[in-house]
């Protein structure tokens, strides 16, 4: 085996998905955009469909129709791009459900697929995608006259339960939907943790099934475990790796593991992630290279075939912190060379 393996624990990501579940009155969907943020959304989604998840969200149309392929005719798969010009054949031959984010889209959407089914995005802050309170009041009662199966908004602080833009968001949200008589959603994991009167009747965590932040009682997910491709004996003042960031101050040990910064492991976590061999914990030898990573195994007592770089011992959050960056990039970056195995599901 020459490249690392990824194992992705799809019993995990159902447990997690059902625990968030549980934490609601209302209907939990499902967020697997970007290939389920990394972790592969057939898989993921067949497996969260067996669950009892009916409606899945991808960020755009062409990752909806790969799933429709995986999940068959049923679900409900929802674009939050909306209705992007040159998308009509993809959404109405896969029978996408674009959020409409704009009076152009809504527009393109009535012209090239009447009576297709959409929903309605509505900005309530964040600025990012769906309507403004003004546009949105200038085209609400044509829009609900053509009855749309769901109206959401996004918070763009959920994982700060204390900060007033969530509240803000929230009385945005119930004045810009009051009286229509439609399903609403606001709720990402985040919003799923601050409590009932962000739930609505669709909520769409994504990250807390994965097993990350904010979802702090979530099951680790993944595992990601790489080949030692051979080890080597150092003497004091012997270098490794470009740079010779790391010198050798005593005898030491080696191991260079099939892995680097082309695989997602990126070149700053070097100082501070370390490889796992079981539950010994061995430093990270020099720069992180393109495939490669050095390994100060001096203190293991035997060369270990394998190393941990991912586990229950070191979370994507962790190497999320070492990377100033959060849990969501980690995923999303594991790269497309390693064995992908799943269990469960
Ligand atoms: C990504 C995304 C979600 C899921 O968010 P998590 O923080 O991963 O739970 C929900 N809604 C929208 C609009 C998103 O872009």
């Amino acid at each position: 085996m020459s490249t690392a393996t990824l194992t992705i624990d799809l019993d995990a990501i159902v447990s997690n998905w059902r625990a968030l579940d549980a934490m609601t009155d209302c209907e939990t969907a499902a967020v697997v955009k970007a290939d389920g943020y990394g972790l592969g959304a057939g898989k993921v989604g067949r497996a969260l469909a067996r669950a009892g998840a009916h409606r899945f969200f991808v960020a755009a149309a062409e990752e909806g129709a790969a799933l429709r392929q995986a999940l068959g005719p049923s679900p409900v798969i929802s674009v939050f791009s909306g209705h992007m010009a040159g998308d009509s054949d993809i959404i109405g031959d896969t029978d996408l459900v674009p959020m409409i984010n704009s009076v152009d889209q809504l527009i393109r959407h009535f012209e090239a697929l009447p009576g297709h089914p959409f929903g309605i995005q509505l900005d309530t802050g964040m600025n990012r995608l769906g309507m403004e309170p003004g546009e949105w009041a200038a085209i609400r009662d044509v829009a609900l006259a053509q009855g749309p199966q769901l109206i959401m908004s996004h918070l763009a602080c959920a994982d700060e339960p204390d900060i007033e833009m969530n509240e803000a968001q929230i009385r945005a949200f119930v004045e810009m939907t009051e009286g229509a008589d439609v399903p609403r959603s606001l709720a990402n994991t985040g919003g799923i943790l601050l409590g009932k009167n962000y739930h609505f009747d669709l909520t769409r965590p994504g990250i807390g099934t994965f097993g990350g932040r904010p979802f702090a009682d979530a099951s680790p997910v993944v595992r990601l475990e790489a080949p030692v491709i051979q080890c080597r004996d150092l003497a004091p003042g012997e270098s490794v790796g470009y740079g010779n960031k790391f010198v050798a101050t005593r005898q030491t040990r080696i191991a260079t593991i099939a892995a680097g910064y082309a695989d997602g492991l990126h070149r700053v976590l070097g100082p501070k992630a370390q490889a796992f061999a079981e539950e010994e914990p061995c430093p990270i030898a020099g720069r992180i290279s393109m495939d490669t990573i050095g390994v100060d195994i001096t203190d293991l007592k035997g060369d270990p075939t394998s190393l941990e770089l991912i586990g229950p011992q070191q979370t994507p959050d962790m190497l999320a912190d070492y990377a100033g960056t959060i849990g969501y990039e980690i995923l999303t970056s594991l790269g497309g060379r390693y064995t992908r195995r799943y269990t469960g599901g």
